[in-house]
């Protein structure tokens, strides 16, 4: 079991068949050991795996002030929900 009471193959489903081993939020392959499950805050709603700086720059609702609300690809994965539980 992963957190948020992810198993491993929904895990691994997240990460290579749906994201493709790509982060959202900037593109790039992602790179195990530094993964963070993106979950909606006080729930179990997952909406995705991104790097590490990447979900820190989600955190606190940060983002605008990063210049990522410019990011179509990133306003639309924000809206999502990946796993709803
Ligand atoms: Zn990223």
């Amino acid at each position: 079991m992963r957190d948020y009471g992810m198993t491993d193959t929904e895990y691994d489903y997240i990460r290579w068949i749906f994201q493709g081993n790509v982060c959202p939020v900037c593109d790039e392959l992602l790179v195990s050991g530094s993964i963070d499950i993106d979950h909606l805050h006080g729930t179990d709603i997952i909406r995705g795996l991104l790097h590490h700086k990447c979900n820190s720059s989600i955190l606190g609702q940060n983002y605008e002030a990063k210049g990522l609300t410019n990011n179509p690809k990133f306003e639309e994965y924000v809206k999502r929900n990946v796993l709803e539980r």
